[in-house]
């Protein structure tokens, strides 16, 4: 779970220390790629340590193709790109904007994601493989700033076409459809961008939908249903209570389509912005009884020991810990955030013998990258081939649909004596193998092109 068990002493350097150290030693750019016989290989001896403790971390890393950095020329921040695996497809997954107090931090959150969206994308059917981008924020720029941000994103852009599409960006936390404006000003490989350009725009409302589809099916699962039964009862969501933590973008959307389908609402989040303008939203239209919405500090996880029917995180990741789940309340978690288990063997187990019905995140949250799946084929809104469409997905019938797929992944990890994280993971796996039908694994023949071209001098 973490890269941090052969201790490199760079890992413990802030990304902006990092970064000045590096510009000092002359390097740009850095990469860490693994070999086919399963060694980590760092772009520069200097930075040995940090693949010696890559290759060492036996969980999330999980022979990563390629980890790519660049330090920024216009701060003192470091950009970053994850390939898991390619087999599918190129790594796909949205670019995340986030402060990292370690540069190992930036190296777990990027690693765990980076294989989350292999997970995903392969359980979805999409033929994309797992990546991840992550770039770290300055210590001192104002990111509300709209100069520093066009800067910063075309630069990241620049830095994502030098790897020549083994990575394809999307948007994530932190970074909305304007920043992925600017980063399509510089490359090709990019999808979410703006729809006035011809693409798929924001993801969030889709992204919504397929977690209530996966909430309903928890609902659905405990009152009997099974697999193939088609769609729940209609009313299933009257009057049950949901904890919505995080009000932003997808959370937003998530606390509207409970509210329409007659639950109750309490929502949280550390913006008091934000608090003040989807509560003012959301009760103008459903009133004050139906739905609340209360600030909390950013370390506060109280919410999650909060009574109700249902627990959606749709804010950060690595929530559930053996600490927040005995204090548990509901006996459903599905929400939107990647990565809720801090552990996911220890925490899976926990929640199972808790009696509580997780869903996993890569399963529920699906429909974000589904909508902008094919967008670099042209994008079609409810696109009609098999793989990507949209109302297929969040329809009731369709097999792979996210209503369908949890169903499965419920009765096989029930029939196994698993927990539905490994469930799910076990199907990921399998499906994750597969070649991509006409490319084959063309993102490994790209980073093993990039390594010949010597990347990291260029
Ligand atoms: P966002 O940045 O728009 O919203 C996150 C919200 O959570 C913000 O309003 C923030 O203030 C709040 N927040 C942060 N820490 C909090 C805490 N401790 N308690 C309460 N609130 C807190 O991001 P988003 O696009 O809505 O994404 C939410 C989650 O869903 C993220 O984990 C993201 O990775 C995941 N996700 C998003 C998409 C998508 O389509 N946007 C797709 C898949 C997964």
């Amino acid at each position: 779970m973490s890269v941090d068990p052969v201790h490199s002493p760079l890992l413990d350097h802030s990304p902006a220390e990092l970064a000045r150290e590096l510009r000092a030693q002359g390097i740009r750019r850095f990469c860490f790629t693994t070999t086919t016989e399963g060694e980590v290989a760092a772009s520069h001896p200097s930075l040995a340590t940090i693949a010696q403790a890559l290759q060492a971390d036996g969980v999330d890393f999980d022979r990563h193709e390629g980890l790519f950095f660049e330090v920024s020329a216009i701060e003192d921040l470091i950009h970053g790109a994850f390939v898991h695996r390619s087999r599918r497809g190129q790594g796909q997954g949205g670019t995340r904007f986030w402060s990292y107090r370690r540069f190992g931090d930036m190296l777990n959150d990027g690693v765990r994601l980076s294989k989350g969206m292999t997970h995903k994308n392969a359980l979805a059917g999409i033929w994309w493989g797992g990546g991840k981008g992550v770039i770290t924020r300055p210590e001192r720029g104002d990111i509300k700033d709209p100069a520093l941000r066009r800067a910063l994103f075309n630069e990241y852009g620049r830095f994502i076409s030098s790897l020549r599409g083994c990575y394809i960006t999307a948007e994530d936390v932190g970074t909305n459809t304007v920043d992925m404006g600017h980063i399509a000003d510089e490359t090709r490989f990019i999808t979410c961008i703006p729809k006035a350009r011809g693409g798929s725009g924001n993801p969030s409302s889709a992204t919504a939908l397929g977690v209530v589809r996966g909430l309903e099916a928890a609902f659905a699962y405990q009152s009997g249903a099974r697999e193939g039964e088609g769609a729940p009862d209609a009313a299933q969501l009257q009057g049950k209570h949901v904890v919505v933590q995080g009000a932003g973008h997808v959370g937003e959307v998530i606390i509207t389509l409970l509210l329409e389908a007659g639950a109750r609402v309490t929502a949280t989040d550390i913006n008091a912005e934000r608090v003040k303008a989807v509560e003012e939203r959301l009760q103008g239209r459903f009133g004050a009884e139906r739905v609340q919405v209360v600030l909390t500090e950013p370390g506060d996880l109280s919410p999650l020991s909060w009574t109700c029917d249902a627990l959606c995180p749709a804010a950060m990741g690595a929530v559930l810990n053996p600490e927040t789940i005995s204090s548990l309340q509901s006996t459903i978690v599905c929400g939107a955030a990647n990565n809720q288990l801090q552990d996911p063997a220890r925490d899976g187990e926990t929640l199972r013998t808790k009696g509580v019905l997780y869903m996993p995140d890569f399963l529920v949250n699906r429909m974000g990258i589904v909508n902008c799946a094919n967008e670099q084929y042209g994008y079609v809104g409810d696109d009609p081939s098999q793989d990507s469409s949209y109302s297929r997905h969040l329809g009731y019938d369709w097999p792979q649909s996210v209503y369908q797929t949890s169903l499965r992944v419920l009765a096989r990890a029930e029939a196994d004596g698993a927990h539905p994280h490994a469930a799910a993971v076990a199907l990921a796996e399998e499906l994750s193998l597969e070649l991509h039908p006409i490319w084959g694994h063309r993102g490994a023949a790209i980073i093993e092109g990039l390594s010949r071209g010597d990347w990291s001098r260029s």
